[in-house]
């Protein structure tokens, strides 16, 4: 048995899988807003809930977070979650549970769990993204996670919006909480949507609520998601014409809207530099268990 805990924006998740990967216990708390050392304690309290659960002590732990570690100083950085920022994460949960821990971006854990036994099982290579209150990106090749020197391989998130179209005030697009503007993720994200669908339909709606009236047909939602679509095609155009993935996989809130996997694979030949482009576009086999599952797998790859 193993735990694997995905450390989110508004919940943590933990659970312990099963030698055969499968998921023994689950619990969800709710993360502490923008409390650092709350954060620590209820990662050290989930743990300790889940090893009481199952009666066994010392398990292997992987997390999943935003961001990614410092290679040089050994702190958070890239953390939509900004009070991780700055912050020896991985050395104060090694102190609070007493062994080592792996630990790893979100995005990489969905792109090494959907490589291992979901979506992009088999596959050469898998580009997991996340489509939810942030976006990032993660990559996944020969069964291991691509790793380098500065820990952001595969955070497109933060590149401006490719062939960005005036017309539609791409440039210079809205500011991001990185410093720069017209990140990917200000057009991408779920509080972006909500936003486009503020400025076109004049009417402060969840993301949920959009998504809902999208499958009723409501005309506001499907022009706002049709420009998404658009945007999301043209991101992921970039990640093939440098990457050429063989499986895309999307996780996140957003990745649960059906439509984006027939609509963005019409709209991105337009932008891919190839006359045909067999690349898959598709949801995460494990869905929102995705991230968690992939920590569990930590472990199994190079530290
Ligand atoms: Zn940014």
């Amino acid at each position: 048995m193993r735990i694997g805990i995905d450390l989110g924006g508004s919940k943590i998740e933990g659970v312990v899988m099963g030698e055969d990967s499968s998921i023994h216990h689950r619990l969800r708390i709710p993360t502490p807003a923008n409390d650092y050392p709350a954060t620590v304690a209820a990662i050290r309290d989930l743990v300790c809930a889940l090893e009481r659960i199952v009666g066994r002590e010392g398990l292997s732990i992987g997390i999943g977070t935003p961001g990614s570690i410092s290679p040089a100083s050994g702190l958070m950085k890239g953390c939509n979650s900004t009070c991780l920022n700055g912050r020896p994460l991985k050395q104060d949960l090694e102190s609070a549970l007493g062994r080592p821990i792996r630990m790893a971006n979100d995005a990489d854990c969905l792109a090494l769990s959907e490589l291992r036994d979901g979506t992009g099982q088999g596959a050469r290579s898998v580009f997991g993204v996340i489509v939810g209150t942030g976006v990032g990106g993660g990559i996944a090749i020969n069964g291991q996670l691509l790793a380098g020197p500065n820990a952001i391989a595969g955070e497109w998130g933060h590149n401006p919006l490719p062939w960005p179209q005036p017309r539609l005030r791409e440039v210079p697009g809205p500011r991001c909480w990185c410093g720069r503007q017209g990140c990917i993720e200000t057009w991408l994200s779920g509080p972006a949507l909500a936003r486009e669908y503020l400025a076109y339909a004049d009417e402060d709606c969840s993301v949920e609520q959009i998504v809902q009236r999208l499958a009723q047909g409501e005309a506001a939602a499907q022009a706002v998601f049709a420009r998404y679509e658009d945007r999301l095609a043209r991101a992921l155009a970039s990640v093939i014409n440098l990457l050429d993935p063989v499986v895309i996989v999307l996780g996140g809130g957003l990745s649960n809207v059906s439509r984006l996997y027939t609509r963005v694979p019409e709209l991105w030949s337009a932008y891919v530099f190839s006359e045909r482009v067999d690349t898959k576009l598709l949801p995460a086999k494990h869905g929102d268990s995705s991230g968690v599952r992939g920590a569990a797998f930590l472990h199994e790859v190079h530290a």
